[in-house]
């Protein structure tokens, strides 16, 4: 059974500015900013401006503009913290590990040898704020 986006979601909120993140792209399709519980250095999330639950309900002709955006991001990630690698974490419903629910996607850069932190742990704000202005430093110009 399919359920119904809810606007008053935790990430609804931040894309009204209704409460605050530390932000390193936006446009008119989609927003990215810092994970406040990192799981990694440059951990970042990147969301559709799409009112969309997940995976499924997000309509197709954004899903494929969206991900153009989270490969973007990711190549300023990758670029300003010299990662190795990259992991993606999407997740879909309660069942598929999904807490926030609107659609978003985890940029988290990786290091040979080095393992993801556990989930839960708030990241320290002055800390991210550096870490979203060493992004929107590397981030270069979308082109669609
Ligand atoms: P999940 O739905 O399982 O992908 O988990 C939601 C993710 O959103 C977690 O990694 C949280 O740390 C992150 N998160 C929750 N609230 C905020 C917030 N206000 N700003 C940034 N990230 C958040």
């Amino acid at each position: 059974m399919s359920v119904a986006y809810d606007p008053n979601n935790i990430f609804g909120k931040i894309l009204r500015s209704e409460i605050p993140a530390h932000k390193v792209y936006e446009d008119d399709v989609a927003l990215a900013f810092m994970d406040i519980m990192p799981r990694a250095e440059g951990h970042v999330l990147v969301i559709p401006k799409e009112g969309a639950r997940g995976l499924l309900d997000v309509s197709p002709q954004t899903l494929g503009e969206l991900i153009k955006r989270v490969q973007h991001v990711a190549r300023a990630v990758r670029t300003a913290f010299d990662a190795d690698g990259l992991t993606l974490h999407q997740f879909n419903e309660s069942a598929g590990g999904q807490v926030v629910y609107h659609l978003h996607f985890h940029l988290l850069p990786r290091w040979d040898g080095v393992a993801l932190r556990p989930p839960g742990t708030m990241g320290d704000d002055a800390k991210l704020a550096a870490q979203a202005e060493k992004i929107r430093a590397a981030m270069t110009p979308f082109v669609g």
